[in-house]
């Protein structure tokens, strides 16, 4: 049986002298791992297919348990992800997500074109970090541990003072925040309020300081490694900006 959907190359493993798996993240299957052969021979046709943040028509049979990739069709290359290293590690953080955090073969289409629309941006010019907040903002939403930094999670107070709880896995209040919990700064809480949501061709028309973005991406990182794992990439990236 073939199978034909949209699909963003993720990340890939070499496999035998000229052989790759590639991990897609695709509209309709979800995150699946593709067998492509023969794809690292010099003069191989679909080698751009396996390039990180290829977008494209893939077109895949299935044989027994196995996914081996027929053809591509690319859709978009988004090659000057990598002119730039912030940009690059900004488009890593995103893949990262898929890779490490969705589960294999559960089509999520909104989370999709979300992942799409954010590498757009970054290929735009968009402020890189603003980008990466506002795709995190929305990828835990998706995967069932939004935020709301508007109101406490425990009593639906709106409080001038919040604080991120990992144990209770949202924004709290001064009175309902542990020793444990991380005070959320009101420049951080109001640039979250602000990015939840919008939509991405809209974040170029916002400007926050580079301070600000890094401090609320540390902070989202950390809910991110609680609620997931820790993100290598976005770890990288925070460094590098
Ligand atoms: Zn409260």
């Amino acid at each position: 049986m073939d199978l034909t959907t949209k699909a963003i190359a993720l990340k890939t493993t070499d496999y035998g002298e000229s052989d790759k798996f590639i991990l897609l993240y695709s509209l309709d299957y979800g995150k699946i791992s593709v067998y492509a052969k023969g794809i690292r021979k010099a003069k191989a046709k679909l080698k751009f297919a396996g390039d990180t943040f290829c977008f494209g028509n893939y077109e895949i049979a299935q044989t027994g348990d196995r996914l081996v990739l027929k053809t591509c069709e690319q859709l978009e290359s988004f090659y000057t992800l990598r002119e730039d290293i912030v940009v690059y590690y900004s488009a890593c953080a995103i893949a990262e997500c898929l890779v490490n955090y969705t589960e294999e073969g559960q089509s999520e289409p909104q989370l999709f074109v979300e992942t799409l629309r954010a590498l757009e941006q970054l290929v735009l010019g968009t402020n890189p970090l603003t980008v990466v907040l506002r795709y995190l903002l929305g990828f835990v939403k998706f995967q069932g541990f939004a935020l709301d930094f508007k109101h406490c999670a425990e009593c639906g107070n709106v409080c001038k003072k919040m604080f991120l709880d990992f144990q209770k896995g949202g924004v709290v209040c001064d009175d309902h925040r542990t020793v444990e919990s991380l005070p959320l700064s009101p420049g951080v809480v109001s640039a979250c309020n602000l990015l939840t949501d919008m939509p991405f061709d809209k974040l170029k028309t916002v400007t926050f300081s580079g301070e600000l973005l890094k401090d609320a991406l540390g902070d989202i990182s950390q809910y991110i490694s609680h609620s997931f794992a820790p993100n290598k990439s976005l770890a990288e990236l925070l460094h590098l900006a």
